[in-house]
């Protein structure tokens, strides 16, 4: 197995840049354990290479085609468009969702802000809802009561953007139930859940359109791209149209709507192809790490795991842990005692309601993702880590929590 670590493309990719610090007292400084670096060992160079000599080096082609089918069958639907990005995704998934400047969108506000942006891009306002506590996702209670609430008003809003954050479906029986009433679409984030599922249904299928991303932290990446996954072939066909420039069926570039260049690259879909064929390992791998912090940290009074809702099987992109102010250390001395022994760990997602950018916008809120905020820590979950970086964040954690 090759293990391809590129430091500096891994500091772009994590949330905001990040000092390292080792520990300079006993000579060699071990190699940093990062949060999530991207891991290369399947046919990814085969596959660039072959995408090169075939000179489809454009935002389509042969390996753009074939990344998508093998997408979609993965995420269990008809249809994937692949992207350059998540955020693109989503956006033209608003849009083809009908979302327009001055609609409001429900959107969940414990999540990062590359849900909520695209709302924006559209002329839409955000709306957050708050968490509900068992997956921390998007909670079907407080979007039920606003959405009924808004029905009375005539302020419906266009969509809801449900996220499955770290992993984790949200509880889209519960969401279902309340949009399908008011017949208000669900657009799944799954930017971070892509292998994961709902009661046996894959995530990227459990709203209208489905979006994942393959930005260099995900499980899967392309270095950067995403792609929109939908059973509804006219919502796939409409993303596909404004994604290249919506170029009319005319020899002349006729044009009646504004267009996106939101293509993904054939080179970048032949890296993603390579990607998505090693993802069951991925998944595997994950699991054994999230196992391992679930032991390790269960001699710790007052620290918990989040552990895959009862709805859903997770993909454990990252394993996640809340620490009980009144039993533990702070996040924040955690994190940095980690940081100490090269070790990467970061906060939880910092809600979008708590966001200067959004200070202005709705919000729904029952305190759940606050307090998620102030006791959580992502700990480091990539697929290449060895029995011996586990063996180093156990001691780690043990210094930090005692
Ligand atoms: C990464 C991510 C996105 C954005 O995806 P990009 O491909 O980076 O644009 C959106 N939502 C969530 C929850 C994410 O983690």
């Amino acid at each position: 197995m090759a293990t391809t670590i590129n430091e500096s493309a891994v500091s772009e990719v994590s949330h905001e840049p990040q000092q390292l610090q080792r520990r300079k007292d006993d000579g060699a400084a071990p190699q940093p354990i990062l949060l999530s670096p991207p891991h290369v060992f399947g046919d990814e160079r085969e596959r660039v290479l072959s995408a090169i000599d075939s000179n489809w080096i454009a935002p389509t082609g042969p390996a753009v085609r074939e990344f998508e089918s093998a997408l979609a069958e993965r995420c269990g639907v008809a249809h994937a468009v692949a992207l350059t990005s998540g955020s693109a995704a989503i956006h033209l998934g608003l849009i083809a969702l009908g979302v327009q400047p001055g609609d409001d969108v429900l959107c969940a506000t414990f999540t990062f802000a590359g849900s909520a942006f695209p709302i924006v891009y559209t002329g839409a306002r955000p709306v957050f809802i708050d968490s509900e506590i068992e997956g921390w996702n998007i909670d079907p209670r407080l979007v039920a009561a606003e959405l009924d609430r808004r029905a009375e008003d005539g302020t419906l809003p266009k969509a809801v953007v449900a996220v499955d954050l770290y992993g984790n479906t949200a509880d889209y029986t519960g969401l279902r139930q309340a949009c399908d009433r008011h017949d208000v679409p669900i657009l799944e984030d799954a930017a971070e859940a892509l292998g994961a599922s709902h009661d046996g249904k894959p995530a990227g299928s459990l709203g209208a359109i489905g979006v994942v991303s393959f930005n260099g932290n995900k499980i899967i990446t392309a270095s950067s791209g995403g792609a929109a996954v939908t059973d509804d072939e006219e919502l796939a066909a409409k993303m596909r149209f404004l994604s290249s420039q919506a170029k009319e069926p005319a020899p002349h570039y006729l044009h009646k709507t504004i267009g996106f260049n939101y293509g993904m690259s054939n080179l970048l879909a032949a890296f993603g192809s390579a990607q998505l064929d090693g993802l069951d390992a991925r998944i595997a791998a994950r699991s054994q790490t999230y196992e391992f912090y679930k032991k390790t940290l269960s001699h710790i009074n007052g620290a918990r795991v989040l552990a895959p809702p009862s709805w859903g099987q997770s993909n454990h992109w990252l394993t996640c842990a809340t620490f009980d102010p009144a039993q533990c250390p702070s996040p924040e001395h955690i994190r940095l005692a980690l940081a100490e022994d090269g070790i990467e760990s970061r906060p939880l997602w910092k809600p979008m309601h708590q966001q200067p950018v959004f200070e202005k916008n709705d919000a729904v809120l029952s305190g759940v993702s606050d307090r998620l905020f102030d006791s959580g820590l992502c700990l480091p979950s990539g697929t290449s880590m060895s029995d011996a970086d586990r063996e180093r964040i156990a001691l780690s954690l043990q210094r930090a929590l005692s």
